[in-house]
């Protein structure tokens, strides 16, 4: 965590409405790219860790710890069902705040 990536985020800055007369309405729309730096949310835990079987639709419980309580419950799903393929799922929260 720390580390940060200076990037540019499209805002919508307005929308102008005209009309041509011909009963066509043209809408455009302005943008302005406004530096921003994306880190780690500090509000938010490191990351939540899941795991899936990709036989039918079971899930661990989320663990923002580690691995550890998802590797045990897919090991005990195949001892219960035979199940032998998983899906990792890794959710990591990101905060972007202006720096422009
Ligand atoms: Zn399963």
């Amino acid at each position: 965590m720390g580390r940060s990536t200076e990037a540019s985020a499209a805002g919508d800055r307005g929308r102008q409405t005209s009309s041509n007369g011909a009963g066509v309405v043209t809408i455009k729309t302005v943008y302005a790219f406004v530096p921003h730096t994306l880190r780690a949310d500090p509000d938010a835990e490191s990351a939540i860790f899941e795991a899936e079987c990709t036989t039918f639709d079971a899930r661990s419980q989320p663990s923002s710890e580690d691995q550890e309580p998802i590797e045990l419950w897919a090991l005990a799903h195949t001892g219960r069902t035979g199940h032998t393929g998983y899906r990792e799922l890794v959710t990591r929260f990101w905060w972007a705040t202006r720096s422009g």
